[in-house]
């Protein structure tokens, strides 16, 4: 078992004048602060997959990310603490001779061996991995592993996520419990793990993600829970350009929200968030009284 930094994570307010503005209440749920160098979603999203491949007498991990997965980084890192073997396969063969990226470093760091492939390779690995346990390709080539998806979002990460509405108490019609979502099983677990009323509503951060995104979860939930869920959505009018993407006025914003609020920000998922919310708050897009709970998924790169 992983051992959490800080479990439930804290509740804050978080008074902000274009909310106020508008009658709607803004709270940040800080699972930035769950673990070092498992943060966030990450932990959520790994805690259960740790604990069956434990169960299943698995010794060695394997996932795929680019250049800067933090989902890499936390798989490094989860197997490195729990004395597994971890393998990440990585986007872009044009990296194996390069110096390593801070990320890709501590990937290494942490005990991953990282295999570079083609994005063709890379494709057939992960489209091969999808819902499997470590097939065929991967498996001669590895031998017995646990093999999570790109992103980490399976069933049982779903099930991890939903631990976090579980740890808000008094949810009703007025929350929306608010994520960022670039594969979808954070905003899954969320809606999960809601009572009856509340609603979850999540912002994609990548570019042209509708209708895929959504069938996304929708297959996580059938997956993790045998049935659908109607009390989420995604908005995808606030992806800054696409995944990765951070346009000026996003930067600023998030400095100003850093500033204001004593709190550092990670930039291509959580500063996004924020400045949905807020731009969906002075839009119209909340009734007065509503409450919205913003999950700050992950800590800000160290660079
Ligand atoms: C990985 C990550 C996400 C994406 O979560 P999904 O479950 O893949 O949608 C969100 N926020 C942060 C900070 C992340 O690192």
């Amino acid at each position: 078992m992983l051992e959490p930094a800080l479990l439930p994570t804290p509740l804050v307010d978080c008074t902000d004048e274009a909310f106020a503005r508008a009658g709607v209440e803004l709270r940040l749920k800080r699972d930035d602060l769950l673990h070092p160098t498992v943060p966030g979603n990450k932990w959520r999203k790994l805690a259960p997959n740790l604990a069956a491949a434990a169960e299943q007498g698995h010794t060695r991990l394997l996932t795929f990310g680019g250049a800067y997965s933090t989902h890499l980084r936390a798989v490094a890192a989860a197997a490195g603490a729990l004395g597994l073997e971890s393998v990440g396969l990585v986007r872009g063969e044009e990296l194996a001779d390069r110096p390593r990226n801070w990320s890709l470093r501590a990937a290494e760091a942490a005990g991953m061996r990282l295999e570079f492939l083609t994005r063709a390779e890379y494709r057939e690995a992960t489209g091969r991995a999808e819902g499997e346990d470590g097939t065929d390709a991967l498996l001669r080539r590895w031998g017995r592993c646990l093999v999570l998806p790109e992103g980490g979002s399976n069933a049982l990460a779903a099930v991890g996520a939903a631990g976090i509405p579980a740890e808000l108490p008094d949810l009703g019609a007025r929350d929306v419990v608010c994520c960022p979502v670039g594969t979808g099983g954070t905003l899954a677990g969320i809606a999960a793990g809601l009572p009856a009323g509340a609603r979850a509503l999540g912002v994609a951060v990548l570019r042209g993600g509708e209708g895929y995104l959504e069938a996304e979860v929708a297959r996580l939930h059938t997956d993790a829970y045998g049935r659908g869920f109607d009390n989420w959505r995604i908005d995808h009018g606030h992806h800054g350009g696409g995944y990765g993407k951070v346009p000026a006025e996003l930067a600023g914003f998030a400095e100003r929200f850093e500033r204001r609020h004593g709190i550092g920000l990670e930039r291509r998922y959580v500063a996004k968030l924020l400045a949905a919310l807020t731009d969906l708050t002075r839009a119209g897009a909340f009734p007065r009284g509503t409450r919205l709970t913003a999950v700050v998924t992950g800590l800000p790169d160290p660079e």
